[in-house]
């Protein structure tokens, strides 16, 4: 199992911030989402206190995408951090919750003019550009509104990150940012900073997701500050400001490494002690920084429970076990195989004897949450957990099937509550026409 305070096995049965998951699913049923509540503060404390004590000036910016609801942002508006916004429901459902709003970072390859005013309009502390028109379309709207609104330019560093390549964002090839290497994002710099009624106050990468090697992320921070001494140089501008986003690495499955909350700061470490000295040796002035992680705030806080349904034997092939939910409520399987830890929760004590694959029930061959899973003998009705799905997982979720999105549960200290209340048939009809 995950190495973590609030995942526990009590007499062979799972326990989630102090809730046995046999309650949470006679109480709530299932397929349920669960998130323990306590490793999420404290993965926000850990990072908050970390870079302040490693680096100074900065702020962490929860990616919300990873898990957005309401009260995510109440949890991490009281953790101190800010957050990171992709679109305009990210923002409407943070500012519904009186996030500050200058706390927010407002990213996209492709933001309507919409949202661009939304965001505009609430305050948010930084829109980070990633297109001519788009700095086009942001300085009329500001000059419209009578507002100046600081900005960010997304650029790509070139870095090749040792991950899956769905979510590999800085090879040249990239749909985001503008690249350092070939000239384009020196040419959208000197475009941006003449602009007036935007504020260019420095850069923003992401060099992807569900990276281990922190050799990744020291490069990158070599890079981009490397472009800052060229820009200085060339154009004579200083930047106060560097994001250099998120995509920390979390457990997910055997070949990915274990960390402890407290071991999470060692990305921190490494970031701020490879800018603090190119700072120094680039000669260039010592800028605020913004990191962005998503997943690893929430990923491992989430689990995800499901009774067995049909148990499938074709005989010395395959055995699947179908469950009550599927790619509706985690399509990571079906979009890039993603790998889960998949539990019996109520046989923790008994051996895992036999392999199964984890099928959703939804109509689609694809619709697999974890293949080839050593588990106890299972029977329809028994409870299973999948690991680590409080990322990206409810964020993902659909009603493909006309199935329901599950309910969310805050666990915290031995109670349960919910985060996000269970959809009903009704909701499914409500724009309908
Ligand atoms: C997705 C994303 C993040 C967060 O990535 P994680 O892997 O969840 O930490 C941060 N910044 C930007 C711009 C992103 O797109």
């Amino acid at each position: 199992m995950n190495q973590r305070e609030t995942l526990k096995n009590k007499n062979g049965v799972l326990e989630i911030g102090g809730v046995s998951a046999t309650k949470l699913a006679k109480e709530f049923g299932t397929p349920l989402y669960v998130m323990d509540q306590a490793y999420i503060e404290n993965m926000c404390k850990v990072y908050k206190e970390t870079l302040e004590k490693e680096y100074g000036d900065g702020l962490i910016c929860y990616a919300s995408k990873a898990f957005s609801c309401k009260e995510i942002y109440r949890i991490v508006n009281n953790a101190g951090i800010g957050a990171d916004t992709v679109s305009g429901g990210e923002i409407f459902t943070a500012k519904s919750v009186d996030f500050p709003m200058e706390k927010i970072c407002f990213h996209g390859n492709n933001k309507t003019k919409a949202e661009l005013e939304f965001a505009v309009n609430s305050g948010v502390g930084y829109i980070v550009l990633d297109a001519y028109s788009e700095a086009d379309e942001l300085d009329l709207i500001c000059k419209k509104l009578n507002k100046t609104q600081k900005v960010l330019i997304r650029v790509n560093p070139g870095v090749e990150a040792h991950t899956h390549h769905y979510i590999q964002t800085a090879k040249v090839d990239s749909k985001f940012g503008f690249s350092i290497d070939s000239g384009e994002a020196l040419e959208i710099v000197k475009f941006v900073s003449k602009k007036s009624n935007i504020e260019l106050c420095g850069l923003h990468c992401h060099i992807g997701s569900q990276i281990f090697e922190s050799k990744s992320f020291a490069l990158a921070v070599d890079k981009m500050t490397g472009f800052y001494k060229t820009i200085k140089t060339e154009l004579g501008l200083e930047f106060d400001v560097l994001n250099m986003g998120g995509g920390f690495g979390i457990y997910y499955a055997e070949d990915d490494a274990k960390k402890t909350c407290a071991e999470y700061a060692d990305y921190i470490k490494i970031i701020a002690k490879e800018l603090k000295y190119n700072v120094i040796v680039k000669g260039i002035k010592k800028p605020f920084l913004i990191l962005e992680p998503g997943r690893s705030i929430v990923g491992e806080a989430g689990v995800t429970l499901y009774t067995a349904g049909r148990i499938k034997d074709i005989k010395s092939i395959k055995k699947y076990v179908a469950i009550d939910g599927g790619m509706f409520d985690n399509p990571r399987f079906a979009l890039y195989q993603a790998k889960y830890t998949v539990i019996a929760a109520e046989k923790l004590n008994e051996q895992p004897i036999e392999k199964y694959s984890i099928a959703g029930k939804c109509c689609e061959s694809g619709d697999i949450i974890a293949e080839d899973c050593m588990l106890p003998k299972i029977n329809e009705g028994d409870l299973l957990a999948v690991l680590s799905t409080g990322a990206y997982n409810y964020s993902m979720s659909s009603n493909y099937n006309r199935n329901l999105i599950p309910p969310v549960i805050m666990v915290k200290d031995g109670e349960a509550r919910y985060a996000v209340k269970p959809q009903t048939y009704e909701d499914l009809l409500r724009n309908d026409v």
